[in-house]
């Protein structure tokens, strides 16, 4: 029978072969060892998945996994089989042979990881298998999809609260990456009926510089800001498909490999624009928020926003594709007036409940906070997450201060109106 390893350390190298763990990781471990609910909010890549299936592999019994896409759990699951583990998926696409195999599966003692739907969940027949099996935990992977706040809700995840109630208030794990107040109220609102434990962290990426300034002169000093990056590989956020198209041309003038990307262009010019992004190097994409999902390049050393996203969610996943491979990447982002006006607009203008807009409303203005920052802007940025820091001595606000802001917009007189 199964004699359960305590040596988390052991089994981060033997099983995934991991000389560490990463900031965060250990602490979620311990906490779910010591059986605590927990909430672990951490941006993608972090490696939130580790933090439940290692301690799934250290106690017998069944841990659930609720994931929103069945795609998710494929491959989650064919990744735990390579690594020579039990693990399984039940949803509506599970063949009948592989369902009966991982039913008999739940009577055994052996650590189980069972990723599954949650329709499939909370299911009548489903629930009583599980009443008479070992549940260990109740992981809900994406657990922003339970609130109507983000833009990935999933009315399936609301049933997952009395999910927990049918399974004897097992324990429970929620992850995410998104952090803002009011999904995170609406997560532990609807999954916790206890204040869980909270982890927040991961968010920093000391690599990246971050610098922010108002629109003035703008052409001329993206034009700068680009040319410092001669040969480099960057993206020029712009909010408008005619920006991206505008941008790409004014940059191939100004001697630069440049294409534009945006949801507007036929799909063959975006799919050959995206593949030659991902191919070659010194090639600088003036897109539209359309381009980055899914687009694992490295080696991305500048993002320059043209204009103000909507919200520091999107700002921080868009900066967020420089400078992964860690090596230092430059930012620098332009806001004004006009970029308000439009976001304003777009959200009056929005099919959106009024809540939704009062919540979209507060999103804009915590990034036109940031853009006001007095302090550092690392700072800034990860307190919005929820996490602390140091000054980062690598923003304009730390190399720079803030005295030279007289040209500011009129942020302030537009954020009280
Ligand atoms: P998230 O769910 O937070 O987006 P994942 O759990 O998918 O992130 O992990 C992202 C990547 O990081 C995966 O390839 C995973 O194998 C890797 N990873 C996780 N933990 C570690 C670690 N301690 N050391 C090295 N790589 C890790
Ligand atoms: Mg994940
Ligand atoms: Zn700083």
């Amino acid at each position: 029978s199964f004699s359960p390893s305590n040596d988390p350390h052991g089994l981060l190298a033997r099983v995934f072969g991991f000389s560490q763990f990463r900031p965060g990781q250990e602490a979620i471990v311990s906490a779910v060892l010591a059986g605590r609910d927990v909430l672990a909010i951490m941006p993608t890549g972090a490696g939130k998945s580790l933090c439940y299936q290692l301690p799934a592999l250290m106690r017998p019994g069944v841990t659930l996994v609720v994931s929103p896409l069945i795609a998710l759990m494929r491959d989650q699951v064919a990744q735990l089989q390579a690594l020579g583990l039990n693990a399984g998926t039940l949803n509506s696409a599970t063949p009948v042979a592989e369902a009966r195999r991982l039913i008999a599966a739940l009577e055994e003692d052996a650590p189980l990881l069972l990723y599954i739907a949650p329709e499939r969940l909370a299911r009548s027949d489903t629930l009583g298998l599980l009443e008479r099996a070992r549940v260990v935990a109740l992981v809900i992977d994406e657990a922003h999809c339970v609130s109507q706040w983000g833009h990935d809700f999933r009315p399936e995840y609301l049933v997952l609260g009395e999910v927990r109630h049918a399974l004897g208030g097992v324990q429970t794990l929620a992850f995410t990456a998104t952090a803002d107040a009011a999904t995170r109220a609406d997560i532990q609102a609807r999954l916790f009926p206890e204040t869980p434990e909270i982890f927040i962290g991961g968010f920093d990426r000391p690599n990246l510089h971050l610098a922010m300034t108002p629109k003035g002169n703008t052409r001329k000093r993206i034009l700068e800001f680009i040319r410092g990056h001669q040969g480099e590989n960057g993206i020029l956020y712009c909010a408008t498909r005619a920006a991206t198209e505008t941008w790409a041309e004014i940059l191939t003038d100004a001697g630069h490999r440049a294409l534009p990307y945006h949801a507007g262009l036929e799909p063959a010019v975006r799919a050959a624009n995206q593949d030659a992004f991902v191919a070659e190097d010194g090639l600088v994409m003036a897109a539209t928020v359309a381009f980055g999902m899914g687009i694992d390049k490295p080696d991305v050393r500048f993002v320059c926003h043209a204009d103000l996203p909507r919200s520091i969610e999107a700002y921080y996943q868009e900066i967020g594709r420089a400078g992964r491979d860690g090596l230092p990447a430059d930012t620098l982002t332009f806001y004004g007036l006009d970029d308000i006006l439009l976001h304003r607009r777009r959200i009056e203008e929005s099919q959106a409940s009024d809540d939704q807009k009062r919540v979209e409303t507060q999103r804009l203005n915590a990034l036109l906070a940031l853009c006001e920052a007095p302090r550092c802007r690392r700072q800034s940025l990860l307190a919005y997450f929820g996490e602390e820091a140091a000054p980062c001595g690598n923003c304009d606000l730390c190399r720079d201060g803030v005295e030279t802001r007289d040209g500011t917009i009129e942020a302030q007189k537009l954020m009280s109106a």
